[in-house]
């Protein structure tokens, strides 16, 4: 740190991604990404806008905004396309937590909602999974602040229900609970047909993972108008040419190819469900995860040996150095090859 940075900052711990290897290559199963390149609609889209690259994007999204309105039901002014949902979530810490409303989240759960507290410093509290990495509601209903979920959860997997999450919004009316849809696609249920209902409901969302374009960037809120207007005031006091022209572009054409994602998504599905099968019999113990991944631990083996004996084998998964889930491992579900390269590898490993 150099002696000008703010003092502000200087106890921030920033957020770790997921490696990004150069010096080799991995079958890269360690950030939930989609193993299946991006719509070739996407692509094209995408190489259209570039021939316009000497003008601003458009800061509205209009175009975009349209087609997600129509594809989820909801009205376009119930709709924010942002730089992917990171800065989604983000513009919500900043919008909708302080000093009266710290933000809540669960103590294992995606690891950028605590920066983003930081960040913005805004009080926060972890609010410990039961012993099966479930949620219990009850806390979050008792605890006054913004809710933050990612449903399903990340690194678990584990969904709650929308009529949970509806019990959670009744509970209390006057603070917000943001649900983090960026894994619904991988068979959980999507809470956003419950904006109307309930205008202390936040749902945000991903191309990162259903639709294979994480390297583009785009994320999306949907709420009721004024919190749209909300996260808006955030957005143009930060970053109005937030989606880039390609990425607009791109968007676009996924969306325009439905039954690409669909089907990239049911094979997933079938992949995911498939490995758990296996994995089982391998003696690997398991969360019931409805993401585009695993969160696996084996009995005889510690989750940083079975991580590095992968890694050792051209396979990277996540390890996470975090009490309560060190002994596990989150592996992205990838193709059929890579599944079977990777169930291959395991099988070596605890033999
Ligand atoms: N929410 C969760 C739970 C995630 O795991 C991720 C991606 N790692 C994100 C949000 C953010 O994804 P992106 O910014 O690529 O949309």
């Amino acid at each position: 740190m150099s002696r000008f940075l703010s003092a502000r900052l200087s106890a921030l711990t920033p957020y770790t991604p997921g490696e990004q290897p150069r010096e080799r290559k991995y079958i890269k199963l360690n950030t939930n990404e989609s193993p299946f390149p991006p719509s070739p609609k996407a692509i094209a889209a995408a190489a259209e806008a570039a021939e316009s690259l000497q003008l601003y994007s458009d800061p509205t999204c209009h175009a975009l905004v349209e087609q997600m309105a129509a594809r989820y039901g909801v009205s376009p002014d119930e709709v924010l396309m942002t730089n992917g949902s990171d800065e989604v979530l983000n513009f919500a810490f900043m919008a909708f937590c302080d000093d009266e409303h710290p933000a809540l989240f669960p103590d294992i759960t995606y690891g950028f909602y605590k920066v983003f507290a930081a960040l913005n410093r805004v009080p926060y509290r972890e609010l410990p999974l039961r012993e099966d990495f479930t949620v219990d509601l009850a806390d979050y209903k008792k605890a006054a602040g913004t809710v933050f979920l990612a449903n399903p959860n990340a690194p678990t997997g584990l969904a709650l229900s929308t009529a949970e999450i509806e019990a959670l919004l009744q509970a209390n009316p006057d603070r917000i609970v943001v649900v983090d849809e960026a894994y619904v696609d991988f068979g959980g249920e999507s809470c956003i047909p419950l904006i109307h209902k309930y205008e202390n409901l936040l749902v945000t969302g991903t191309f990162s993972k259903s639709r294979s374009m994480a390297g583009a960037r785009l994320g999306f809120g949907i709420a009721n108008a004024a919190l749209i207007r909300d996260l808006d005031t955030v957005k143009y006091s930060t970053n109005p040419y937030n989606v880039n022209r390609m990425t607009a572009a791109a968007g676009l054409g996924v969306l325009a190819d439905e039954d690409y994602t669909q089907a990239n998504c049911k094979a997933i599905i079938e992949n995911r469900e498939s490995a758990k099968t296996v994995l089982k019999t391998l003696g690997f113990e398991m969360t019931d995860s409805l993401g585009n991944f695993l969160f696996i631990r084996h009995p005889k083996r510690s989750g940083e040996e079975i991580y590095l004996a992968l890694r050792e084998r051209g396979i990277l998964v996540r390890h996470f150095n975090q009490e309560r889930i060190k002994e596990y491992n989150r592996v992205t579900v990838g193709t059929k090859a890579e599944m079977d390269a990777l169930l291959l590898a395991l099988t070596e490993i605890v033999r």
